[in-house]
This record gives structure tokens, C-alpha cells and sequence, in this order.
């Protein structure tokens, strides 16, 4: 028997008792003739005491003890003389009787404990002895309860776990696929599933009615610190449903994981369910933080045409948020701002402000432009108040402009501690356009996917006005974040040929990518739809990561690498002969 007790169960109640542990060694301290070690496993950390007095040559081998050597001991329960009221086992240690060392270990590149001295690096190449600190551990556990109580809940519901392949074949639309090449079937490619869209649709034709399952996609895309190529989507469809069945059982799935997950309670009153039109004039975003306000006024009626202010005047859109109590903004600070819009990321030509003063007069950047009547009557618009701070962003492109008040919009909340990561705000985003143009592609592209149903009123629409379609798809957010999205689908072969044609595909294309969808059609498909949560960003804002690496066991780095297997890598060129393959090449 390795152990009786683990290394984080012991209490005062168990002095006295002769127990066997085995764990990792964390750090050892020498006192006198007494030597601490502390011994560390998953379940937490137990104080081992050796006195030299009663044993000096077993305290002469714990001496010896490295850190990180896997060790065995047994020993007796003792009440602590100095109690440590930060630890759960903090009243209690083991004097030691026995010591077994079962593996040595070499230095480790960092300490493992909660702040370590690794870096990002280091850390992902050891990622082994990363997930022995607590923290990161505590991430792993925090997922493990999630997708336990997401069954539990979806079992409840009538929810099956049904398992789709990971090797399917490349579709053209969404993001760049994963393939795998076929030694079976010379010069052709299985790809990696971006989701298991298409074959969970199959399951609804195929009479399953509730089906679930947590499942790994792919996504051949540039990275960020909320990406993973691979990642882990919580896929649902159901059948003979409408857009407000999903949204009701999902929001109730939402408020029982942050009960019993969070252990925070979101209320009873139902989500907000914002139009997509309305999130983007409101908050210039299809994925608005609703923890604050500083809502967008727009200024076009006021401020364009009104001054000589030429940049107003050309703009397609001219926009502001108000700042309470920023008034008092130093010009440095002024100039951070600036920077920030101007900054490639955010790409604003420049920021125009107004300080309401203490008199209730508007000092602003455009003062020599326009008249302190129309100075008053766009702060009186916006609502501003003495001490209150104005910040415009205009610009030629209406969408653009948004988006770049939309970041600033952000920064602001950021610096007044306005997104406390220990609050939440959810609502629905709905009613998304069909379709949205491409400027790469020269096409319309689907906002959501191809199989998402136009609104039934606007089907009409389809052939005249498509670019004004609106979709039954809709989007849950979570502080700013798109945590989940679905949409009702198209079971209609005829209807679902329309959209692909509107999507630029000739009949004989989308026969053969789809076809295989819009056959099932013809025999009977129900009325279905569904959504996708996404784990990984559910977990991290659960546990306040600042990216969903911090909650995947092995995550790969920002250029796609897995640094501890040291993958991709190249293969043998037997491997390569017996796919038929050959490597171009290349100055990457
Ligand atoms: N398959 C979709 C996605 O991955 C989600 C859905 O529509 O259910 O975004």
C-alpha cells in the first residue's frame, strides 16, 4: 500500500493516528536539529517533521531530499505547536518514522509553487510540472466540475452523449480546415471537423431529438490569447423546437452551472435579448459588456454639417461615450487615449473630447470649430454632467468607427474598474443578418453558417434584398464575450439549395459538398436547431483567466506549437512515400 491518507485530508482530529503518505517533495526547511518538509500531492500539502534527536539517520536522509523527489513516508499525527491557519492541514504534521524515497528528481526548471518563477515558455515546455501548482491545477478541476454538471443537467433534460468522427471531409465554408492526408485513398484528405455542425443535423434527421456532446473542433486560424486551433465546444441540437425553446433550457443550463460550478447566483428574471442591429448602434459590438454602461450616442445630426470641422463633416458616423467624472482627465492621460485609438490595432485617425466644466460649460478639442451653443446641445444629447468627460470617434466607414468606439468604450471601462471579473452580465444577442459582405472574397458569406434558417418573414427578401435578411441565429454573451451562439437551421432541401445559391455556389458545387445534407432533407428531416457553448472560454471566466490556455491541460503557443512534444514536426520520408506526398519547398 502506497498510502492510507492523502496530503491534504489531515486534521486535528486524526492526532494520534499512524498514517502512510506519498507525495512530492515541495520545499524542506532545517531548524536546529529538527527537519520540515513539506509534502505536497492533488489534494493539497502535509507538514513531515523529522528530529534528529529521535533518529538522526533518517533525518540525516531527509536532509538529502531534493525538491520534487517522490517520497514515501509513515508516521503519527501530531497537534502543531505553531498552527498555520492558511493551510487546511495547517494544525497538524507527521512526525516521521519511516521514509521511502520512490523516485529522485532532478533541479526543476522553476519552483512549484503558486507564483513561480517560469516563464510563459518554460512553463508550456514543463507543462507536466506546471499543472502540479496548486493554481493551475485548480483550473483543471474547475473544468472537470463543469462538463460534470453540463451532463448532468442535458441528461436531465433528455440530452444524449452521441460521439461524431473526428475524420470527416473539407467544406468550403467558415475558417481554414485541418487535413489529414489518406494512405488508403491515394491524393485524397479527410479534414479535421471545425464542428460537428452538419453531422449533428444528421442526427435530428435521424430521429435522436435531443443530442449532445463535448467535443474537440479544429480551426486552422491565426491565434490569440481566446484561441486554440484545437478547442472544445459543448455541441447541442434539438428537434421540433423554436428559436425561444433554445434560448429558455439554455439560459436555465447557464444559471445552473453558475449556481452549482460559481456558486453565483444570475437571478431569476430571463437574460436580455438585444437585436443585433440594436448591439451594434448601442455598444458597436455583436458581443457587448453589459457590466457598465457608456452607451454610444450619435452625434451626426449635431456635429456634422454645423462647424468647420472637416473631419465631422466627411464622416459616415460620428459617435460618443460619456465618462463620468473624467472631466478632471489629466492632458497626459488625454494623450494615452489618443495613442490607444490611433494605435494599428484600433486605427482611429484621432480623438476628439469635451470636459463639461463645474459651470455646466463644454471645453472641448473643437472649440474653435463650433459654436458653444451646439457644444452644449451635444453634451446636453449625451446626457454629460459637470465633471463628466465627452470622447468622440468619427470616421468614413460607419462600421469601422463603431468598432474603434467600441475598444475605446472598453479601455475606459477597464480604467474606471468598471469589468470586475467577479461580476457578470449575460444576455442573448438575436436576430443576426443572414449574411455579411466579404471583401476578399467578393461574395456575401454567412454571418453563422450556411444551414442557419432566414427569418420565415424574410425568405421572401432572399432574391431581392439578401444583404437585409435577418437569421433565427443568436449569440449567449458573457462580460463581452461570445461564450455561446447557434441558430434555427434550414430543413428544407429546396431552401437550403437557395442559400447556397446565394452564396455564390453553382447547383453542381453545392451537390458536391453538401449534398449529402441536402439528400437527408428529402427524407423527412424535422423542424431543429441548436447552439455551441464554448468550454474552454466558459472556464476561464469562471476561474478569471485572461486566456483559455490557462484551463487546457496541454495548449499549444500563439504560432500553433505544442512545445512539450515539440509538434508539428516532420515525418519520416517513409511516411511520406506511402501517403504519395512531397514536401514543396519552402523559406518558412
Ligand atoms: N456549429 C456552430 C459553431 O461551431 C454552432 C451551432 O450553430 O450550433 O459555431
Amino acid at each position: 500500500m502506497y498510502r492510507s491518507r492523502t496530503c491534504g485530508e489531515l486534521r486535528l482530529e486524526h492526532a494520534g493516528e499512524e498514517v502512510t503518505l506519498a507525495g512530492w517533495v515541495q520545499r524542506s526547511r532545517k531548524m536546529g536539529g529538527m527537519t520540515f518538509i513539506d509534502l505536497r500531492d492533488r489534494y493539497g500539502i502535509t507538514q513531515l517533521v523529522f528530529d534528529e534527536s529521535s533518529d538522526a539517520e533518517l533525518c540525516g536522509r531527509a536532509n538529502k531530499l531534493g525538491r520534487e523527489f517522490v517520497i514515501q513516508i509513515v508516521g503519527t499525527v501530531n497537534e502543531r505547536y505553531a498552527k498555520n491557519d492558511k493551510m487546511p492541514t495547517g494544525e497538524i504534521e507527521i512526525i516521521v518514522k519511516k521514509l521511502n524515497i520512490l523516485n529522485a528528481s532532478e533541479v526543476p526548471p522553476f519552483t512549484i509553487e503558486e507564483d513561480t518563477d517560469g516563464g510563459d515558455d518554460l512553463r508550456m515546455k514543463y507543462r507536466y510540472l506546471d499543472i502540479r501548482r496548486a493554481n493551475v491545477r485548480a483550473n483543471l478541476e474547475l473544468r472537470h466540475k463543469f462538463c460534470l454538471a453540463v451532463r448532468h443537467y442535458l441528461d436531465e433534460k433528455g440530452f444524449m452523449e452521441i460521439e461524431t468522427p473526428v475524420l470527416v471531409g473539407s467544406t468550403p465554408e467558415g475558417a481554414r480546415d485541418f487535413i489529414v492526408p489518406s494512405r488508403m485513398n491515394p491524393g485524397q484528405f479527410y479534414a479535421l471537423p471545425q464542428s460537428p455542425q452538419t453531422l449533428k443535423q444528421l442526427l435530428m434527421v435521424a430521429g435522436t431529438d435531443r443530442y449532445f456532446q463535448i467535443v474537440k473542433c479544429f480551426r486552422d486560424e491565426d491565434l490569440r490569447a481566446d484561441r486554440q486551433p484545437e478547442f472544445t465546444q459543448i455541441d447541442c441540437e434539438m428537434s421540433f423546437v423554436e428559436q425561444d425553446d433554445i434560448l429558455k433550457l439554455f439560459e436555465g443550463m447557464t444559471k445552473y452551472l453558475f449556481k452549482e460550478v460559481r456558486g453565483y447566483d444570475l437571478g431569476e428574471a430571463p437574460f436580455l435579448r438585444l437585436p443585433w442591429s440594436e448591439a451594434m448602434r448601442r455598444f458597436g459590438s455583436d458581443k457587448p459588456d453589459m457590466r457598465f454602461g457608456m452607451e454610444f450616442v450619435e452625434l451626426m445630426d449635431i456635429l456634422k454639417g454645423t462647424g468647420d470641422f472637416a473631419v465631422f463633416n466627411d464622416a459616415a458616423y460620428i459617435g460618443g461615450i460619456c465618462a463620468e467624472g473624467c472631466a478632471s482627465y489629466t492632458r497626459k492621460q488625454i494623450d494615452q487615449l489618443t495613442d490607444f485609438v490611433k494605435s494599428p490595432q484600433i486605427g482611429a485617425k484621432g480623438l476628439v473630447y469635451a470636459r463639461i466644466q463645474e459651470d455646466g460649460t463644454v471645453k472641448s478639442s473643437v472649440d474653435k470649430f463650433y459654436s458653444p451653443e451646439t457644444l452644449t446641445a451635444m453634451a446636453e444629447k449625451m446626457n454629460a454632467k459637470p465633471g463628466d468627460l465627452i470622447l468622440i470617434i468619427s470616421g468614413p466607414d460607419m462600421m469601422k468607427a463603431r468598432k474603434q468606439l467600441c475598444e475605446l468604450r472598453l479601455e475606459m471601462g477597464q480604467r474606471l474598474g468598471l469589468r470586475d471579473k467577479n461580476k457578470f452580465a449575460l444576455l442573448w444577442v438575436v436576430d443576426f443578418p443572414m449574411f455579411e459582405w466579404s471583401e476578399e472574397e467578393g461574395r456575401l458569406m454567412a454571418m453563422h453558417h450556411p444551414f442557419t434558417s432566414p427569418k420565415p418573414s424574410d425568405i421572401a427578401k432572399l432574391d431581392t434584398d439578401p444583404a437585409n435578411v435577418l437569421a433565427d441565429a443568436y449569440d449567449m454573451v458573457c462580460n463581452g464575450i461570445e461564450v455561446g451562439g447557434g441558430s434555427i437551421r434550414i430543413h428544407d432541401a429546396v431552401l437550403q439549395a437557395k442559400i447556397f445559391n446565394v452564396l455564390g455556389f453553382t447547383p453542381e458545387r453545392a451537390q458536391e459538398q453538401f449534398g449529402f445534407l441536402m439528400n437527408a432533407f428529402k427524407y423527412g428531416a424535422p423542424p431543429h436547431g441548436g447552439l455551441a457553448y464554448g468550454l474552454d472560454r466558459w472556464v476561464s471566466l469562471f476561474a478569471g483567466l485572461d486566456s483559455i490556455r490557462d484551463c487546457i491541460a496541454f495548449p499549444k503557443n500563439n504560432s500553433g506549437r505544442d512545445v512539450m512534444l515539440d509538434a508539428p514536426s516532420c515525418v519520416d520520408p517513409k511516411q511520406l512515400d506511402e501517403l504519395y506526398l512531397d514536401i514543396k519547398p519552402t523559406d518558412k
